[in-house]
């Protein structure tokens, strides 16, 4: 009866995987190339003093408790989070849009996780109401994976590729060639994801930093107010959302729940940036292409590298004893305009093709195995 069992739920799952690989077309993907141009880009050259404290990922009981997170309500969340002094509180349930708070009140707009795979390939879709389903469960690759951002990014306002890091949901090397997406969920209390951001930074895609705990238990020590983002915050929560995409924001790491030290400002003079914080910080390290540090200082409340020539981007963190502060990076750019990393993606239909017909004989297989060697219910 086991072997029954067992044999019929890997038949089901085969077949649905095949069937959900049948959406799915092939592109001509293509690796972007280095951030370049005579000017640079700062993300916080109009930064103002009215910094906001940010969580949007976040688990209550979703799906009658199917789904990780079951032990908390969406309202237990947004009253820890608001004694905590957050100002933009989201819960992040499973394709189960729920509206972010905003200076203690519910916003229109939204924020949901997509993604049920085998492997952790998840996204936040933030401002979407509609929630989309559309996966590919088993043995996604990074067409799949680019086929999902396509789904729902022309429609929700800001696209973020969640914990990139944890269980190989994305390979390393898509972030040399995704788009349509804006932010990378590079700090979250499972795994940091430094290596697939400075990838997509020194391939040229102007993708920036969000930070956030990925909460599933309000009880569990390590996973509440210890990873966040600090975003200039606007008039509401729309305009707010605008300054994540143009990376006027930074991450914090902050394990003992104590961080006092703050960006001030960063500013650009010629090919020089200078950073400045509220208070001295133990470490200022410049990070550049490929992830390499390129310069530190020690004990002081503001730090300055100039950028060589062959620097694209340069990214800055700030250690003090208790937090780590992740800034975005400033760039090179032509014209002054703040690339997007957006493009509409060509299809491959000779590769396409050959996938389908791939598929349709992995189909046959399957039954064809299935109808020769039956296991009888006993
Ligand atoms: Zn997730």
């Amino acid at each position: 009866m086991l072997l029954f069992i067992v044999k019929w739920i890997l038949a089901f799952g085969i077949i649905i995987t095949i069937i959900q690989h049948f959406i799915t077309p092939v592109y001509s993907l293509e690796e972007g190339k280095p951030f370049s141009g005579n000017s640079f880009y700062n993300p916080y050259q109009h930064s103002g003093t009215n910094w906001l404290k940010m969580n949007l990922h976040a688990h209550a009981k979703a799906w009658g408790g199917l789904t990780n997170g079951m032990k908390q309500s969406k309202e237990e969340i947004i009253q820890e989070y608001t004694k905590l002094h957050y100002d933009i509180i989201g819960v992040s349930n499973y394709h189960d849009p729920q509206a972010i708070y905003f200076k203690g009140k519910p916003d229109s707009l939204t924020v949901y996780e997509y993604g049920y795979n085998l492997f952790k390939a998840h996204r936040l879709v933030i401002g979407y109401q509609k929630a989309k389903f559309r996966e590919v469960s088993l043995f996604h690759n990074i067409q799949d994976r680019q086929y999902i951002l396509n789904e729902v990014y022309p429609d929700c306002k800001v696209l973020v590729i969640a914990h990139p890091q944890f269980g190989k949901g994305h390979e390393m090397n898509d972030f040399s060639k995704l788009s349509n997406y804006h932010l990378i969920e590079v700090l979250n209390h499972y795994r940091y994801s430094e290596g697939e951001w400075d990838l997509a930074l020194t391939h040229g895609k102007p993708v920036f930093i969000i930070g956030n705990d990925d909460m599933h238990d309000l009880q569990k020590p390590g996973e509440v107010g210890v990873r966040f983002t600090m975003v200039d915050g606007k008039e509401d929560l729309n305009h707010t959302l605008d300054e994540l995409k143009t990376g006027n924001a930074y991450a914090v790491a902050d394990p003992d729940r104590s961080c006092d030290l703050k960006l001030s400002s960063c500013k650009t003079d010629g090919t020089t940036m200078n950073v400045e914080f509220n208070d001295t910080a133990d470490k200022v390290v410049f990070i550049s292409n490929d992830g390499i540090v390129k310069d530190s200082v020690m004990h002081s409340n503001h730090a300055s590298h100039t950028f060589q020539a062959d620097e694209s981007y340069v990214r800055t963190i700030a250690y003090s004893k208790n937090c780590k502060l992740y800034l975005n990076p400033v760039f090179r750019i032509a014209d002054g305009i703040l690339p997007k990393n957006e493009q509409s993606l060509k299809i491959n239909w000779l590769a396409t093709v050959g996938e389908k017909l791939a598929l349709i004989l992995a189909m046959m297989l399957v039954v064809w195995i299935l109808i020769k060697t039956p296991v009888r219910f006993k």
